[in-house]
């Protein structure tokens, strides 16, 4: 349990205790959906293999029962009974029914999980920075100016999502965890890169962290030796799954206050906010998180990926990109589904994604154009899709890179062979060119990034 649970639990007096539904309610919520139990059992079987959570506001105030299981609420969180392979959920199937050991079912989770790109981007492979030669566990680093932090508390959030990319943070797989609580050498090794300017506290979701545990974090990054840190990021989808955490928890002030110190050191705080929908903005108690939030002196960024079945549709982003912009916050991207996980189950092919983009786009007034899109994050950067277009007779993706791992890319435009069935990068092959700007040239090895960028100051 978390700090953060432990406080509501100790705190009925809120009258909004924070109330966790797990893997064992699962086969009652999906009854209320209407789900047979056949389904239930597929539903049980993804649950093996995938984290399953939500919570009694997200079961009570967003979900429209009547709509379930279609209701797009009810998709974001729960597991759909198709969303693996059908020979795993059948295998996994078969186990829960004959009531098979743990022991027997963990291992079959995990040789589904293993084969579900657990760690997509080259993060374990190419993000882990060093300090003295050893690694720096629970930190990320893919671009020369951000950090990404991984607080040991943190890795947990209000519900889960169904299409999570860091699904692999949640299961019975610590080998699969990236976490760290010692913030030491965190800063040790922020102070011998001046070259960082932007520390991203991530999870999970680092809001399910009570106020004091949260300082633990951000205070460290306050010290006057990181002046070089001009912004820290905090990436949550608490005011979707559990607004009353910045208005009417105990601890909403000391939270709050926590947001107050970043920005009385001259330093900029970015809420990076989750939402995947615009029912979830409708609750007045969103609005008035946003504004405590603001209150703060905190900007906040809006962010989710498009998702089949939950919001593929133009009228669903321009909707939550007119409210978002109405209530102060400012909306900043669409992704593209991520490589891992269940990725076939929600994908959005790259060419029909571009269309929901632009049509919503062309419909909101300017200051809703600050978000950008469709972005996918892959192993060279964020990549975006910039339109299709006819280029010498030839129908190709315009794209070019928002963040590459090597600087010298950023903003570079590109083409890549237009098919309308492509989901990822790695579905794309390079137009008018033999390789991507990204790809090594073959006579000058190796050319993902420019290592020398990551090496300490000296
Ligand atoms: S809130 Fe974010 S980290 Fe948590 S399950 Fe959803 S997408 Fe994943």
């Amino acid at each position: 349990m978390t700090g953060y649970e432990q406080t509501g639990a100790a705190n009925p007096a809120a009258g909004r205790r924070f109330r966790a539904f797990t893997a064992k309610h699962l086969d009652a919520l999906a009854d209320r959906a209407g789900l047979g139990p056949a389904e239930r059992l597929a539903v049980r079987a993804v649950a093996t293999v995938l984290p399953f959570r939500t919570n009694s506001y997200v079961v009570d105030r967003l979900i429209d029962w009547d709509a379930a299981p279609d209701d797009p609420i009810y998709r974001l969180v729960f597991p759909q009974p198709d969303m693996l392979p059908e020979p795993d959920i059948r295998r996994l199937a078969d186990l829960l029914a004959g009531g098979a050991p743990e022991s027997t079912l963990r291992a079959a989770a995990h040789d589904v999980r293993i084969r579900l790109n657990p760690h997509p981007a080259g993060q374990l492979a190419l993000n882990i920075p060093d300090l003295d030669d050893e690694p720096v566990p629970g930190v990320q680093r893919k671009y020369p100016e951000t950090v990404l932090l991984f607080p040991k508390q943190g890795q947990t959030c209000h519900a889960y999502c169904t299409y999570c990319f860091r699904w692999a943070q949640f299961v019975d797989e610590p080998d699969m965890k990236m976490a760290t609580d010692d913030m030491g050498r965190v800063t040790a090794y922020l102070r011998s890169h001046p070259e960082v300017s932007s520390v991203l506290i991530t999870g999970g979701d680092p809001m399910i962290m009570g106020a004091d545990v949260l300082r633990r974090y951000v205070e460290p990054l306050l010290d006057p030796r990181l002046d070089h840190i001009e912004s820290i990021r905090i990436g949550s989808k608490s005011l979707s799954y559990w607004p009353q955490r910045f208005v009417t928890d105990p601890d909403a002030d000391d939270t709050l206050s926590v947001f107050e110190r970043v920005a009385q050191s001259g330093r900029v705080l970015a809420f990076m906010a989750h939402f995947s929908h615009p029912r979830e903005l409708e609750p007045p108690l969103v609005a008035e998180a946003v504004r405590r939030i603001r209150a703060s002196g905190a900007v906040i960024r809006t962010q989710a990926p498009l998702i089949r079945s939950i919001n593929d549709d133009p009228a669903v982003w321009s909707a939550m990109w007119r409210s978002q912009s109405r209530m102060g916050m400012v909306p900043y991207y669409m992704f593209v589904e991520r490589d891992t996980g269940p990725q076939g189950y929600f994908a959005v092919p790259l060419a029909r994604g571009y269309e929901i983009y632009r049509d919503a786009y062309r419909s909101v007034s300017g200051l809703c154009r600050t978000v950008r899109g469709p972005s996918m994050s892959a192993t060279p950067g964020k990549l975006c899709i910039d339109g299709v277009v006819d280029v010498a007779g030839e129908k190709v993706f315009a794209l070019h890179m928002i963040q590459a791992r090597d600087p010298e890319l950023v903003g570079k435009p590109f083409f890549a062979r237009f098919d309308p069935q492509a989901i990822w990068l790695s579905d794309l092959q390079p137009a008018f060119s033999s390789r991507f700007p990204f790809e090594p040239d073959p006579e000058e090895l190796p050319g993902l990034w420019a290592p020398a960028l990551f090496e300490p100051a000296r």
